[in-house]
């Protein structure tokens, strides 16, 4: 059986001597991986198919239960996001997401904030850990775990100076509700996440955000992603 896929790779390791298998996160078919053959060789044509962050048409043929690449049409490699180490890190905890949170079921939204993220990370200079604050923060909110709320999930009171963010549930809650599995949030960190939530990715680069508010931010998300999840994706250093 013979499938066109648009897809992006997440991850590539070596396969059998000259191949190399891929997994693709596509938009028809949520993740899979396939075989390419013969990629590996010196003067093997569709050098940037086989290599994550590649975004392009895949031809896929499925004999006995495997898939092998036959043919590949690249739309876009996004291949300067490798070219950067800051960026890259960044795109590779982005591919890492993608890679932890689907499955073989297709993830149209998943899909879009991947590209976008993708194209802001290659195209644009958005300040360190923005773009994956942002893709991250779409994430949660497609997932059902929106939670940026100016009120208290548990009583429904304002929350004005002392904001906790509730590990358990998810949520922020107010100074009289908060537990122990409760963390301080700072104004300059809610205000950072109301941000990037409402700034489109064209508009990132000119989003500045205190330093101590982009630490705060992403150390929550980490937090936030490990306790809805139960898993941790790989740190941006
Ligand atoms: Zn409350």
């Amino acid at each position: 059986m013979t499938t066109k896929v648009k897809a992006i790779v997440l991850r590539a390791i070596d396969y059998k001597d000259k191949d190399k298998l891929l997994t693709l996160f596509t938009l028809e078919q949520g993740k899979l991986t396939a075989s390419m053959r013969g990629v590996k060789a010196p003067k093997a044509k569709l050098k940037f198919a086989k290599e994550p962050f590649c975004f392009g048409e895949y031809i896929i043929e499925n004999t006995k239960g495997n898939n092998v690449i036959t043919q590949v049409e690249v739309i876009e490699n996004f291949f300067d996001i490798t070219k950067d180490i800051d960026k890259f890190y960044e795109g590779c905890a982005i591919l890492d997401v993608v890679s932890k949170l689907s499955n073989e079921e297709p993830n149209h939204a998943m899909f879009i904030e991947l590209i976008k993220a993708l194209k802001a990370l290659c195209y644009s200079n958005v300040k360190k850990y923005y773009v994956f604050d942002k893709f991250l923060l779409k994430i949660f909110e497609n997932m059902g775990y929106y939670f940026l709320s100016n009120k208290c999930s548990s009583c429904g009171y304002d929350l004005s100076d002392n904001r906790y963010f509730n590990l358990d549930v998810g949520e922020f809650v107010c100074e009289k509700c908060k537990n122990n599995l409760c963390v301080k949030i700072s104004n300059a960190c809610f205000a950072g996440l109301k941000f990037l939530a409402q700034t489109d990715y064209d508009r990132l680069p000119n989003l500045h955000l205190g330093g101590h508010a982009e630490i705060e931010v992403y150390n929550l998300l980490d937090k936030n992603f490990e306790w809805r999840f139960s898993k941790r994706f790989v740190q941006i250093v």
